[in-house]
């Protein structure tokens, strides 16, 4: 079968690499290179993430087992600790905040009171009405007011009180009652997948993403501008290349006006879907132990800062500052110069797609979207794809998952 795989960005790649053992498989990619959000541009000699800063680590078990086995062996990757921050009134406290309340309580007694009478007190009832009504379900109404809200507005450029808590569930790490008190009298510790990570040997993400690219066929600087399905149930892009089968990770958003004769109300639906750039900038820094940095305060222009340079073995003194939106350079620098931690910009970027945004729309109109897609026989993959908050580790599960149903059904049908 010959199969046109929309997009050379990890789920690309993924899917490229599980279908092409059996199949002719080719991915048409609109940039110049392959790779999609999470490929980093050479800076000085360092690997910036100009999408903001990623490190890889998985809870599926075939997904492990594909990158070590197939992609990169894990002899070539270093593990590090993650050593996550919250900057809170002008404090370094450690994540996950709701751990925190002992180094709360060493500079705001009260504070540290509030937040463990309300999160004793938070009666969660699984019924939830928007993002802000889960935050403060979840963790009570002072960590919820004091943290989650705050940070997360800045993140999703938006209120959670007009968000969907629907992507939320197993992101972020929920303590129980019991956990919590633990938390209080001892040094508990989350236990999410990114409390420890891999980074490839090299200091260079580029070199598992290379890797996955490995052996593919793939036509770069190839931007899909139509799709047309013929009657004979092939798929030709651009009036030239033709496929038996399709699968597309490009933006949800935008696919169904590539595609001719799309229906209305499909095109209606993807022009209600929503989404975040992100603007970054790599910075020298001073000396810090940490992989990341949260900054929930409104008055503080960035939302993250990844310590990259403790990515690196040895570690170097680079970060990257994260700001979601578009912002332009001379914003960035200026915010930047208010942290006497930040030396001296290196790099900057805007990206595209970066974050979806999980409005009151986003379900109904991806749900319609990808019944219409289904109907058409269009297989969607990814983070853009699948139009999800996906990290590239559930790209490469999802592209596992669709290789081997893709492969069932077109055996059963031989
Ligand atoms: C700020 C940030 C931090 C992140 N941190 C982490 C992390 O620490 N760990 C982690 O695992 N994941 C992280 N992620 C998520 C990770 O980047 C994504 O899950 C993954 O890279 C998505 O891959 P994809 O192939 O689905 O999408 P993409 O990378 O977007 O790939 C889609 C591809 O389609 C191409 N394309 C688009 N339109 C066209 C067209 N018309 N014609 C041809 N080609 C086209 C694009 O150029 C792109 O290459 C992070 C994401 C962000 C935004």
């Amino acid at each position: 079968m010959k199969i046109g795989v929309l997009g050379a960005g990890v789920s690309g790649l993924s899917i490229g690499r599980q279908l092409g053992k059996q199949h002719d498989v080719e991915l048409l990619e609109r940039a110049p290179v392959h790779g999609g959000i999470a490929r980093t541009r050479n800076a000085e000699g360092i690997a910036y993430h100009v999408t903001g800063g990623h490190c890889f680590n998985t809870k599926y078990n075939d997904v492990l087992d594909f990158v070590f086995k197939e992609i990169l062996p894990e002899k070539d990757w270093h593990k590090i600790q993650r050593r996550a921050t919250i900057k809170l009134s002008g404090n370094e406290l450690t994540y996950p905040i709701e751990y925190a309340v002992k180094q709360i309580s060493e500079f705001d007694n009260d504070l540290a009171i509030a937040i463990t009478r309300d999160f004793l007190a938070a009666d969660d009832d699984h019924h939830y009405e928007n993002l802000e009504d889960w935050f403060r379900k979840k963790f009570g109404d002072t960590l919820a007011e004091q943290y989650f809200i705050p940070y997360n507005t800045k993140i999703w450029n938006r209120k959670p009180a007009d968000m969907s808590p629907g992507w939320v569930e197993g992101k972020l790490p929920i303590p129980d009652k019991y956990s919590f008190f633990k938390g209080l009298i001892s040094n508990e510790e989350d236990k999410m997948p990114h409390a420890s990570f891999y980074y490839p040997n090299t200091n260079d993400q580029n070199t598992f993403i290379d890797n996955l690219a490995r052996g593919l066929t793939i036509v770069t600087n190839y931007q899909v501008e139509s799709i047309v399905k013929k009657p004979n149930g092939k798929w030709v892009i651009n009036d030239e290349k033709e496929y038996d089968l399709l699968i597309s990770t490009l933006p949800l958003n935008i696919l169904p006006s590539l595609i001719s004769g799309t229906p209305n109300e499909i095109l209606e639906q993807a022009q209600k879907l929503k989404y975040n750039r992100v603007t970054t900038m790599l910075w020298e820094t001073k000396g810090t132990r940490n992989t990341w940095t949260y900054i929930p305060e409104s008055d503080n222009f960035f939302h993250r800062y990844i310590h990259i340079g403790n990515f690196f073995s040895p570690a170097k003194n680079y970060s990257i500052t994260e700001v979601v939106g578009e912002k332009t350079y001379d914003e960035m620098l200026e915010n930047g110069r208010k942290d006497p931690f930040l030396i001296r910009p290196v790099d900057y970027h805007v990206s595209g797609h970066a974050y979806v945004v999980f409005d009151e729309h986003y379900k109904s109109a991806t749900e319609a979207i990808k019944n219409h897609l289904k109907h058409i026989g269009i297989y969607t993959l990814g983070r853009f794809g699948e139009w999800q908050y996906y990290n590239m580790d559930v790209c490469i599960k999802s592209s596992i998952d669709m290789a081997a149903a893709i492969t069932k059904e077109h055996s059963i049908s031989a």
